[in-house]
């Protein structure tokens, strides 16, 4: 079987027959796919730990007739026991791969771009960078953005203008003004438009000075979550679990 050489991050992972898995992978330069590691549920498996979910590993796959199969792995960040070990952090990693996973359902080509913003978040909530909740909204808002749905928060969407600003559509794309906002367009306030500008940027000199106790940090993860979900089309499981 003809071999490539990639690295990855283990989205998921499913059983397979009595001591295999099927690991799907997002990797920098074969986009996702899907791989056989077998005995890896094994207690002395050759591969350890590597292919857990949130894991990132140097790969050697070898092309299958069905499925690729993993030949070796070899740890590049281990960032699983971290994670697990912290319910806000693997609730945000959980949303993290969830959504890499799923754009890369719609998504044909390999992104390397998408792949390091995937890897830079989950190691940020590995490394508790950040609030995990900030990790986990700035790149849901970054990956989605790179990928076309940049949603328009400097202007509104319908007049161009930058006064007024006081809504947000998720199907008009972004913000609106007073005299232009249609009925479905969510309230927001200039500190909720400047906290969406700061997670799509990434400034985290701003979300890490933001004030926690500032009750619109709720409507803004509302509208990250609903703008997620329009543009990839299906719930985000763990974007609920974050809600009860
Ligand atoms: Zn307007």
């Amino acid at each position: 079987m003809p071999l490539y050489k990639d690295e990855g991050l283990v989205l998921r992972t499913v059983k397979l027959g009595e001591a295999d898995r099927i690991i799907t992978i997002l990797t920098r330069d074969h986009g996702k796919i899907r791989a056989v590691a077998k005995g890896v549920r094994r207690l002395r498996s050759r591969f350890g730990a590597r292919l857990e979910p949130f894991m990132r590993a140097d790969l050697l796959i070898a092309t299958g007739r069905s499925l690729d199969v993993v030949s070796q792995a070899s740890s590049k960040g281990m960032y699983a026991d971290r994670i697990i070990a912290d319910y806000d952090s693997y609730v945000n990693a959980g949303m993290v791969v969830e959504t890499a996973d799923r754009l890369f359902s719609t998504l044909d080509e390999p992104s390397p771009r998408q792949y390091l913003l995937a890897v830079g978040a989950v190691s940020a909530l590995a490394r508790r960078l950040h609030a995990p909740g900030d990790i986990g909204e700035s790149y849901m808002l970054r990956a989605l953005a790179l990928a076309g749905w940049r949603p328009r928060l400097d202007a509104c969407v319908v007049c161009g203008g930058a006064a007024g600003l006081c809504a947000f559509s998720t199907p008009g794309g972004g913000a609106m003004c007073g005299g232009d906002r249609t009925p479905e367009a969510r309230t927001v306030t200039a500190r909720q438009l400047a906290r969406l500008r700061a997670l799509l940027a990434g400034d985290w000199d701003a979300l890490d000075g933001a004030d926690d106790d500032d009750d619109g940090a709720g409507v803004v993860h509302a509208i990250v979550e609903e703008w997620a979900e329009y543009y990839l089309e299906r719930p985000i499981r763990s974007a609920h679990l974050l809600d009860s």
